[in-house]
């Protein structure tokens, strides 16, 4: 007998029929003996529509209360799910986040994990239940209700494997596993079987939205096994697990984009010591997170600044940008929001050489500009305009041979 934690996310609990097919999926994994933890998401659209109604009283939420409204969607998706287990003669209790004994920091819209406690969840396994857990949501060690970003049930699942000491963790999704490129966007994307943690993590971090990225810094760093799976057919989806030596043969094992993004450009800045330091502490005292940074040679005794942030923050960022602005003497601010980031992911890339030269000849092949390089061990990222990212991947994909066949 085995513990599994499975994850059924927004699509795969979209509507009544679809909520009846995960708990026939359910049960006949319990039948199979196993004791099984369900994390729901909220049904699909339902997180946009509760945002979008937020937006309507008002246009800028309380975060707070963002959470208090956000962790509904769960809520009602773990009832119904239950529901549709005792339908069909399954025992199962619903929890939510809290009661599942998930602590969370207190920073609103995108807590984290501080603790869990999972000894109830042990007491309603081992009475012979199906425990149904909302994904998305904890609570701060004072009560309040948390959410843990968007994407977030991925790691409500991962850290309740880890907690749990589970078996496997299952993540089923609309798509029957991990694919070299998003098979929405590239049509020639190909699955792969196996993929390691650094490389999904870096999938992640830079657009892969199959597995959300802090659930995999999770999985990686407690070692769960992580599966992913459709839910509407079967297959055995792709294993998410530590590297081998088969991943490094391969130089390049996907490509993904990111239109999350936004740039913000201090022009004119004094190039003095202790510039940087004063921008990027008051950036990162607000809770933005900054991605790419260039500075320019200076001319004169003046540079400019740019750097890249998640786009949601751009109106945040940019009332500090220019209250900093006008306390170091920069002469303005300028913003770019229509940019996005393509980005070569594989842990081959350690041990090969040319990958940047590649990508940057394939893009200009496409007359794409490149406005921003970064690169690490394992991945090159450029930003690029947004509206042609979705034929900057397709043209990578192809360029580095990972087509299906
Ligand atoms: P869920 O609601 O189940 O959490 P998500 O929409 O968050 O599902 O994630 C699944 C989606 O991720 C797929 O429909 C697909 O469009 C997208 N995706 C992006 N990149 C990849 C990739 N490399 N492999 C598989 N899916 C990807
Ligand atoms: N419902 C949340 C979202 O839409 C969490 C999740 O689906 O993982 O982001
Ligand atoms: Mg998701």
């Amino acid at each position: 007998m085995a513990l599994i934690v499975q994850k059924y996310g927004g699509t795969s609990v979209g509507d009544a029929e679809r909520i009846k097919n995960v708990a026939r999926r359910v049960s006949e994994s319990r039948k199979q003996g196993h004791q099984i933890v369900v994390v729901v998401s909220a049904m699909s659209g339902v997180t946009d529509e509760l945002i979008s109604l937020a937006k309507k009283i008002t246009s800028d939420p309380p975060e707070r209360e963002m959470d208090v409204l956000l962790a509904t969607g769960e809520q009602m998706a773990i009832a119904l799910t239950a529901m549709a287990l005792h339908a069909i003669g399954m025992p199962a209790v619903s929890l939510t986040g809290a009661q599942a004994g998930i602590v969370t920091d207190g920073v609103h819209t995108k807590a984290k994990i501080k603790n869990i406690t999972p000894k109830e969840t042990h007491r309603l396994l081992d009475a012979g239940n199906v425990v149904i857990v909302a994904g998305f949501q904890g609570q701060t060690p004072g009560g309040h209700i948390t959410t843990l970003g968007r994407g977030g049930s991925d790691l409500t699942a991962i850290a309740l494997a880890a907690a749990l000491k589970a078996d496997l963790c299952q993540i089923y999704t609309d798509v029957d596993g991990v694919y070299t490129a998003d098979p929405n966007v590239v049509p020639g994307a190909r699955r792969l079987n196996k993929v390691s943690y650094e490389e999904m993590l870096e999938l992640a971090s830079l657009g892969a939205k199959v597995l959300q990225s802090r659930s995999v810094e999770f999985a990686a760093k407690y070692g769960v096994p992580v599966v992913v799976k459709s839910t509407f057919a079967e297959g055995s989806g792709t294993l998410v697990t530590k590297e081998d030596r088969d991943m490094e043969q391969v130089v390049v094992s996907g490509v993904t984009g990111d239109r999350n993004q936004a740039k913000v450009t201090f022009v004119g800045v004094p190039d003095k010591p202790g510039i940087a330091a004063r921008i990027f502490g008051a950036i990162g005292a607000a809770n933005i997170l900054v991605d790419m940074i260039i500075q320019n040679v200076s001319q004169g005794d003046l540079t400019d600044l740019s750097f890249t942030i998640p786009r949601a923050d751009l109106p945040k960022a940019v009332d500090l940008a220019n209250r900093i602005a006008k306390d170091i003497g920069a002469k303005s601010v300028e913003v770019k929001d229509q940019i996005a980031k393509v980005s070569l992911v594989g842990v081959g890339m350690r041990s090969h050489s040319g990958v940047a030269a590649r990508m940057f000849e394939t893009l200009s092949r496409e007359g794409i500009n490149i406005m921003m390089i970064s690169t690490s061990e394992i991945k090159i990222s450029c930003v690029i305009e947004e509206k042609s990212m979705d034929p900057a991947l397709r043209a990578l994909h192809k360029a580095f041979g990972l087509e299906k066949g």
